[in-house]
């Protein structure tokens, strides 16, 4: 099987025993468990409209591994047209679900370690990229969601990895064996982790030399014994279980299901570790990880914004206001932030390049000028869907309340709109909104794929602030402009000193 449909992903989870333990239970069956169904349902979707004939040509490819038709969640960019086409992708993606899709983060960790491993190969005369390509084709061939688990809880951050007081703060080797590594330490607010197949670990930072047994990479079956997940809460979380309506968005959730990953003494083969100590290539393995991933969020984010737009509209309509002027103003607004990121994330990919590997990479500047905007234009995006929507989305009854025998119709007509327009339909919209501007997802986008701070630090560092001064310095006539030279044909002080002449002429004629 080299594709799966939704139905096949969701069956395929059975098969599969992680030790999970959410609000103090441990969880016995994911796909049973009504707290994660929709994080499930739109990770599903990723796998379902693989199938379907609209949207073949972007969500699926050719493997270059294997020349099978593949899922593009599971494909290594072999062009600027695949990178064009992921973020397409996750545009889609996010107008289909409204919320985190939650496959991109392994995706992203699987084009991050198939260019690094190339490198360090290179370098060291390891085999570490025939053994990841391995792991490709068998990531294909079973269309597995691997998890990327990247952030380490960290402790104290002045310190290093390896002067922490608690080192289990940061993943790393603890025994090197004939047949393999035992590792052990914690990896934090992963998306997708209880419903993954599997795990791909990255290290969080830059590691130095004492660093080394921290400068890591693997990949494990998502129940290998000795790994535990720890489930995150989510704003309103629990009002999935109160029924369809309270929630917002009942059918696919609120960000990616984020949990802990702990990893107590877990045993990982030879042949599925990608990096064991090269501590001098973490920088390329994070820095190329995270720029996939923040060219992401002007796919993801757009696709959600596409939504909310729509459902302000709608609001904005039922209620009769649909054509006043400042509502169409602000809806105007919302559009051009997000075509503006959607323009940054398309640039980012269309001025991407091939790396060593073959692989192409997105241009890592532009990428993190995306998640910058992203940073702040959701907010703005979002703040502006509550305005349009009201006061209501924050004061609406509950479902139970427009249910019941008593007050349930009286209720109901309070939320009359304009004459055809069913009151539910109303406060269902409103309910969306809610949910997409008021919970969780608003500070997803802010740390998602690293903070501000970080993308600030990549910005600065990429800039080429010393071309930029150059380039001043040449106009302000402190360098040479040889192109200036030419177009006059003379040296420029040759120029200057016969303007100045004429200008003295010029001078004694007029007075
Ligand atoms: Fe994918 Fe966006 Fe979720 Fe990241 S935030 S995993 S890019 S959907």
């Amino acid at each position: 099987m080299s594709m799966m449909t939704g139905k096949d992903y969701i069956d395929s989870l059975r098969a599969l025993s992680p030790e999970i333990y959410f609000l103090g239970k441990r969880i016995k069956s994911v796909v049973d468990e009504p707290m994660f169904q929709p994080h499930i349902h739109a990770a599903a979707m990723t796998y379902e409209l693989a199938h379907d004939p609209e949207h073949q040509e972007i969500m699926a490819a050719t493997s270059h591994v294997t020349g099978e038709k593949i899922n593009r969640f599971t494909h290594v960019h072999q062009s600027i047209d695949d990178l064009v086409k992921k973020v397409r992708m996750m545009r889609l993606m996010g107008q289909k679900t409204a919320t985190c899709f939650q496959r991109c983060v392994g995706l992203d960790g699987l084009c991050a370690v198939y260019a690094t491993t190339y490198d360090i190969d290179q370098k060291y005369g390891t085999t570490y990229h025939e053994r990841f390509k391995n792991y490709l084709r068998e990531v294909q061939k079973h269309d597995w969601m691997p998890s990327g688990a990247m952030t380490d809880s960290r402790g104290d951050r002045s310190l290093r990895p390896s002067k922490q007081v608690h080192p289990d703060v940061y993943l790393h080797i603890k025994e090197r064996l004939e047949d393999g590594i035992i590792v052990t330490g914690a990896k934090t607010h992963i998306t997708g982790a209880i419903n993954s197949h599997e795990i791909i670990t990255m290290p969080t930072r830059t590691m130095a030399e004492e660093d080394k047994d921290y400068a890591l990479s693997f990949a494990i079956p998502a129940d290998t014994k000795g790994v535990t997940y720890v489930f995150s809460r989510q704003t309103n979380d629990t009002r999935r279980l109160d029924g369809t309506l309270d929630a917002g968005n009942p059918k696919y959730g609120i960000v990616g299901g984020e949990a802990m990953i702990i990893f107590n003494d877990v045993f990982v083969p030879w042949e599925r570790v990608f990096m064991a100590g090269e501590y001098d290539f973490t920088t390329e393995l994070v820095e190329t990880f995270a720029g996939y991933h923040r060219s992401n969020y002007g796919g993801c984010k757009v696709g959600l914004a596409d939504v909310v737009i729509g459902g302000s509209a709608w609001i904005a309509e039922t209620h009769g206001i649909g054509r006043v002027s400042h509502i169409v103003d602000k809806l105007t607004e919302m559009i051009a932030m997000a075509e503006t990121c959607w323009s940054c994330t398309l640039a980012c990919s269309y001025e991407g390049y091939k790396t060593p590997s073959g692989a192409y990479h997105i241009n890592p500047l532009l990428a993190n000028v995306v998640k910058l905007n992203i940073t702040r234009m959701v907010y703005e995006w979002m703040r502006i869907a509550q305005d349009i929507a009201g006061g209501k989305i924050i004061t609406l009854p509950s479902e139970k309340d427009l249910a019941h025998p008593e007050v349930g119709k009286m209720v109901e007509e309070c939320f009359y709109g304009k004459d055809g327009i069913a009151p539910m339909d109303i406060i269902r919209m409103l309910r969306l909104i809610e949910n997409m501007s008021v919970g969780a997802g608003l500070p997803e986008a802010m740390h998602g794929a690293g903070s501000p701070a970080a993308q600030k630090i990549m910005i600065s560092r990429r800039s080429g602030i010393d071309k930029k001064m150059e380039l001043a310095k040449r106009i302000a006539g402190l360098s040479p402009d040889t192109d200036f030279e030419r177009i006059i044909g003379k040296s420029e002080k040759a120029h200057w000193d016969q303007v100045r002449r004429n200008m003295q002429e010029k001078k004694v004629q007029i007075y």
